[in-house]
């Protein structure tokens, strides 16, 4: 089956007890139980429900994994995966990574005595200097946040497989219509949820897919343990939303490139970030790797009261943090998504305070780009 199809067959559809087209909304904390001697495959929600096993078994089938976790964010997907790592391990992280897991890993799991330095992935050799004899994993994003900047998977993966690494991918921007991580050989891919896979801007959720049982078994042991499974309710939206996956994101992609490649002309723009451009450094690995650039890229204007300008003067976009809704979305990465990223460090990742980044949803191009054009003056 191609993804499409996956998309809407790929996990349990049909509701064995009514022949319902979807997978009910098991609002239930317990289940009955009628042996003392051995428990029924469910017996306490926080450790299984079948509204989430619906959602984790389509992202695992879209992701090529053979097991799928869902959890109450990106974040604590993010941060699950992270405990299998011990006091003593240390972790190579690509520098522009999310400030959520920028600041667990430089706050919480630091204290924890799980290290982590940051560099620049798209270079290789800099990935490979890092490590370590104590170093554990690598920990990576492509399409990085805000500055879309790509690193090789393949690459990194014959790094990590020669120093006996886990390599976990945050795939969030791309999701697995256009990206698959497993198949390049990473280990751990994660997810927001809460951004395109869901795409209607109304629900947290987040997601760990593996390839390999043993290594799923470890993550689910600490998902129960410490509790950090997705809703019932949660759960059967996102299955909603992910039906439409392929057709939301091939517009906003669509729409994307109309509107990345017109900001390129615009006179207060001095440069544009998207890996969908021919002149972007990352253009051919991307292509390489990924089905498509995606529907989110970041700018630079000529002056902060610009930059201010636009984001306060835009109506169609939401002035907002996140991304990947079905409507359009303008954020200011310095004060919001890397806000938790001490200034100065902000500033030698190239995340200035005239940088914007948009996440383009699905209104007509034409409107967007009038719009955008009105609020720059
Ligand atoms: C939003 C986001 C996260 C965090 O996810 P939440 O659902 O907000 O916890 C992680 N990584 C990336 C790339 C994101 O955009």
């Amino acid at each position: 089956m191609k993804l499409a199809t996956r998309m809407i067959h790929g996990g349990p559809t049909i509701d064995p007890q009514t022949g319902a087209l979807g997978v009910p909304i098991y609002q239930i904390s317990t289940y009955r139980q009628t042996s003392v001697d051995h428990f029924g495959k469910y017996d306490y929600a926080r450790g299984d429900n079948p509204t989430r096993e619906a959602l984790e078994e389509t992202i695992a089938v879209l992701e090529g994994g053979s097991r799928c976790l869902a959890f109450s964010s990106g974040m604590a997907a993010i941060s699950t995966s992270l405990l299998i790592f011990s006091p003593g391990d240390h972790l190579v992280v690509c520098d522009d990574v999310y400030g959520g897991a920028y600041r667990v890993l430089s706050t919480i799991f630091s204290r924890l005595g799980i290290t982590s330095t940051f560099v620049d992935a798209t270079d290789l050799t800099a990935i490979e200097a890092a490590i370590r004899p104590e170093t554990k994993g690598i920990y990576l994003e492509t399409p990085s946040n805000p500055l879309l900047k790509i690193t090789d998977l393949r690459g990194a993966v014959a790094i990590a497989r020669r120093h006996g690494l886990i390599t976990l991918v945050d795939n969030t921007f791309m999701t697995p219509y256009l990206q698959r991580p497993l198949e390049l050989g990473c280990d751990i891919v994660l997810h927001s949820g809460t951004k395109f896979l869901n795409g209607h801007s109304d629900v947290i959720c987040g997601f760990a897919v593996v390839k390999d049982a043993g290594l799923g078994q470890r993550i689910r042991y600490i998902q129960n343990a410490f509790g950090t499974g997705l809703g019932p309710q949660d759960s059967f939206l996102t299955l909603r939303g992910i039906k439409t996956l392929k057709v939301r994101m091939d517009q906003s992609q669509q729409n994307t490139m109309r509107i990345a490649t017109w900001l390129k002309e615009h006179k207060r723009v001095t440069a544009v970030h998207y890996p969908g451009l021919a002149d972007h450094p990352g253009y051919t690995i991307h292509a390489g790797q990924a089905d498509g650039p995606g529907a989110v890229f970041s700018f630079e204007l000529d002056s902060f009261e610009a930059t201010k300008r636009l984001l306060e003067g835009t109506k169609l976009a939401a002035f907002a943090v996140s991304l990947g809704g079905v409507e359009s979305i303008i954020s200011y990465p310095a004060r919001m998504s890397h806000a938790s990223v001490p200034a100065e460090e902000r500033q030698r990742k190239g995340i200035t305070d005239s940088l914007v980044r948009l996440s383009v949803g699905l209104e007509d191009p034409d409107d967007l780009i009038a719009d955008l054009d009105q609020a720059m003056g």
